[in-house]
């Protein structure tokens, strides 16, 4: 039997042998492809940049092979992990360290507010089950108070959309809204062969960093959030359609607000830059009054 004390997490082998003792199958709904890579789980955790006493959530813990190497870092650590069969694991492996903490439930129906909330520096530091990535990302971000970084692993298609800059054929609503608040970079693809099982696709690290270059109200931010999202629904469409009866403006009232933007009417919503995007948010927020 494994004995979890020395049990390391970044072997195949012993992550094979260790779910085969305890009959546990990964779960593809669940996003259960445990990364066994150690250079991968070193520039994740370097691309954190952590320090001694760092608070750091961590979803989907899985079998801890992250958590341990944020925990080497000095950081504190709130593991969350939904599966009940993993639970237990995570539990024998870190309960004795002070720093670790484990929220065991669905982080979809969790509030981190308060685990964010200043004056402490807090981060989101995960590989993330890929079927709900975007979600707790974005929610993340648009919460009361978003993380000051967050350093996930994810499908490469994802974090190229988070990355996309305008005119990129990836730019989405997700692009622009993630791109408000944080600088976006990516860190370097990871090959299936990283994970066990293997994922279908290429995944890739994405370092997102917090800056405060577009800050808005939280009534701002609401109407902002929506606009992009509205823009970005009929995307083939040209901005002035995809709008039409945004804010229930009239189209008279939508053409002024694209002038007084300095946005051309006819554009399409992944060619503006994310000063374009608040200028016109704000035209329309202004044209209701
Ligand atoms: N962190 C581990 C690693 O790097 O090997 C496991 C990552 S694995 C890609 C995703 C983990 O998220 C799994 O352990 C899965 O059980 C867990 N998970 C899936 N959905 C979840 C949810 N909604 N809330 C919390 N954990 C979830």
């Amino acid at each position: 039997m494994t004995d979890l004390a020395s049990f390391d997490a970044r072997s195949p082998g012993a992550v094979a042998e260790l779910l085969r003792e305890r009959g546990i199958r990964p779960d593809k709904a669940l996003g259960q492809n445990f990364l066994v890579d150690r250079n991968v789980l070193l520039r994740i955790v370097e691309a954190a940049e952590l320090q001694t006493g760092d608070e750091v959530l961590e979803i989907g813990a899985g079998l801890g092979a992250l958590t341990e190497t944020l925990l080497a870092t000095g950081a504190r650590v709130t593991a969350v992990e939904k599966d009940p069969a993993l639970q237990p694991i995570l539990h024998e492996r870190f309960a004795q360290n002070p720093s670790f903490s484990l929220v065991c439930g669905d982080a979809l129906g969790m509030d981190f507010s308060e685990f964010f909330a200043p004056p402490r520096s807090a981060k989101l530091v995960s590989n993330l089950p890929y079927s709900v990535g975007t979600r707790i990302a974005v929610d993340a971000a648009l919460g009361l108070t978003p993380p000051d970084s967050m350093t996930l692993l994810l499908q490469k298609e994802v974090c190229r959309r988070f990355a996309a800059g305008p005119g990129d054929p990836d730019r989405g609503a997700v692009s622009v809204l993630l791109q408000r608040l944080y600088d976006v970079k990516i860190v370097r693809d990871v090959p299936p062969g990283c994970f066990l099982p293997r994922p279908e696709v290429v995944s890739s690290v994405v370092a997102l960093r917090r800056h405060e270059r577009h800050p808005l109200s939280p009534g701002e931010s609401a109407d902002f959030n929506a606009f992009v999202k509205t823009a970005f629904l009929h995307r083939r469409k040209q901005l002035k359609s995809a709008l039409r009866g945004h804010g229930a403006l009239s189209d008279d009232a939508i053409i002024n607000a694209f002038e007084i933007a300095g946005v051309s009417p006819t554009a399409r919503a992944e060619t503006l830059s994310l000063d374009n995007w608040i200028r016109l948010s704000r035209a329309f927020r202004d044209g209701r009054k």
